[in-house]
């Protein structure tokens, strides 16, 4: 879109939606067919960056989880957990390999529903599902590697719901590991961004596996809560808010219920004053604005040395002036839409609670579409350590800067959260970057870079970000019982 502040203007670029099928309606993914809901009842799904409705989806009471449930109990018992390991770790591979060929579809619906640019769905969620998908492939016949000397048994049927920040990759996140170690599945996903799990479980469909390994089942939180309170649920693993996971853990206490759960994050990013400072500004950006800020590892607090502050800020906004923000599905596009009307009118709380607070705050001339969920780009100075918008999650494309003199007093202000996620430190001296590595209570430390992701490597939190690792070989002992 147009903006004043740039120095050049890109011809749009919009990624085509022409091959994209969608039904008009999606039914529940039960047992290897697609059911009609108990409830008879469907919500609309829409795409955020225009408000147009892109399909219905199946409401899923606990009637339906509980079919759900007796279908992966089924399948584990007479199928998924007496077939070989290599046999299962080919349907895990198969999987990967066709969402591999429909990726450009699985992108475009991503973007559509999410709201997220194109570009991101693009060359992140949906080329890191695919991996997630062939990493775990491998894993499923050499458990005894993973665990050496221990004998390994699946936990049995595993209940997944996730966020609607990465709809697909989460997804992959949390099926494909249950599946390598010989679980089965019911999954939910979020029900503003039901879409690609019902493309995956086409693509599940396609790959023939056993009927009831995987179940999708659609609807609200209430839905989630019949997964979580269902008694022949073995497991339950949880992506979404800390508010939403402390009941969670509340509803499965003294059950024998074992749980993985990934919540929110208010991860700090720290700058040096010996940082490659516009290395340093890119992963700033990416760090925050990457996804809207739908990101629960978003490094959404910014520690900036003293000496170097005036200059990090004034080349960040340098930078945020350049940003685009608008269609999703162009290819210039660096933020896109807020997920929903809810999440927008969340993030405009926030920065209203900022501005009363008596930060400055800082955001690049723009126009946003007129219709769509659309938030600027938007940066506090002058924020107190006990402001609300320096402690709570907004999970939106908003950033708090504050200054630090010292490695002690950085170290001590970033700890001071109750959330432990990821943090992101930037600095030419080696030993400082394995001194606050030792020293940031944090689940990932990025050094010089922010919000890589690989499957080979754990991801999960401290404190109020949960507990439990997804990836890597750590991703595998969330679903298995060792003697
Ligand atoms: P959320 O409101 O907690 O919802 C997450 C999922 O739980 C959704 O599918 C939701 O269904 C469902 N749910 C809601 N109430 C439930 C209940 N009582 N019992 C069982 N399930 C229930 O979170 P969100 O707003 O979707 O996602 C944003 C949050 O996720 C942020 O806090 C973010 O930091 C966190 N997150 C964490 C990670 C991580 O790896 N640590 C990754 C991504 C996101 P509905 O959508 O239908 O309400
Ligand atoms: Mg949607």
């Amino acid at each position: 879109m147009a903006q004043e502040q740039t120095t050049w203007e890109y011809a749009p670029s919009p990624e085509g939606t022409g091959h994209i099928k969608l039904n008009k309606k999606y039914n529940l993914f039960i047992d290897g067919k697609w059911v009609a809901p108990s409830s008879k009842k469907y919500f609309e799904t829409i795409n955020p960056a225009t408000e147009e409705v892109l399909a219905e989806i199946a409401y899923a009471n606990e009637k339906d989880v509980d079919l759900a449930v007796k279908a992966a109990r089924k399948a584990y018992t007479n199928v998924w957990s007496k077939m070989p390991a290599s046999e299962r770790a080919k349907y895990i591979y198969r999987i990967a390999r066709l969402m591999q060929e429909r990726a450009r579809e699985f992108a475009v619906i991503e973007s559509l529903d999410a709201g997220k640019t194109i570009r991101e769905s693009r060359d992140i969620d949906v080329p890191l599902a695919c991996n997630h998908f062939f990493y775990y492939a491998g894993w499923a016949d050499k458990l005894e590697y993973a665990f050496p000397n221990r004998k390994v048994e699946a936990l049995g049927v595993a209940g997944q719901i996730i966020p609607w920040n990465f709809p697909l990759l989460m997804a992959a996140w949390k099926i494909a590991p249950a599946l390598a170690t010989g679980n089965t599945v019911v999954l939910k996903p979020s029900e503003t961004t039901s879409l690609t799990a019902l493309k995956l479980a086409e693509i599940i469909e396609e790959a023939g596996l056993p009927h009831g390994v995987v179940n999708i089942v659609t609807g609200y939180g209430d839905t989630g809560a019949a997964i979580v309170n269902h008694a022949d649920v073995n497991k339950i693993a949880f992506t979404g808010s800390t508010a939403v996971g402390k009941i969670i853990q509340k509803a499965i206490a003294g059950t024998h219920k074992k749980a993985t759960l990934e919540l929110g994050g208010k991860s700090a990013n720290i700058i040096f004053e010996d940082a490659p400072i516009d290395q340093a500004v890119e992963g700033i950006i990416n760090g925050i604005f990457f996804n809207q800020g739908h990101v629960c590892c978003a490094g959404s607090r910014l520690f900036v040395q003293e000496g170097i502050a005036e200059k990090v800020i004034r080349k960040l906004k340098q930078r945020m002036e350049s940003l685009y923000v608008g269609n999703p599905m162009d290819k210039n596009t660096d933020i896109g839409a807020i997920n929903s009307k809810k999440q927008l009118e969340t993030i405009n709380k926030y920065i209203h609670i900022g501005l009363k607070e008596g930060a400055e705050m800082y955001q690049p001339a723009c126009d946003l579409p007129s219709k769509g969920y659309y938030c600027a780009p938007t940066l506090f100075l002058n924020v107190a350590q006990s402001s609300i918008i320096a402690q709570e999650e907004i999970f939106g494309p908003v950033l708090t800067i504050q200054t630090f003199r010292t490695v002690d007093e950085v170290i001590q202000k970033a700890n001071n959260s109750p959330y432990g996620l990821a943090a992101g430190v930037w600095t030419d001296k080696g030993s400082r970057i394995f001194n606050l590595t030792t020293k940031l209570k944090a689940g990932v430390v990025w050094a010089n870079t922010y919000n890589k992701f690989d499957p080979t490597s754990p991801f999960g939190g401290y404190k109020e970000s949960g507990f439990g690792r997804e990836g890597g070989v750590h991703g595998l002992s969330g679903y298995v019982k060792l003697s």
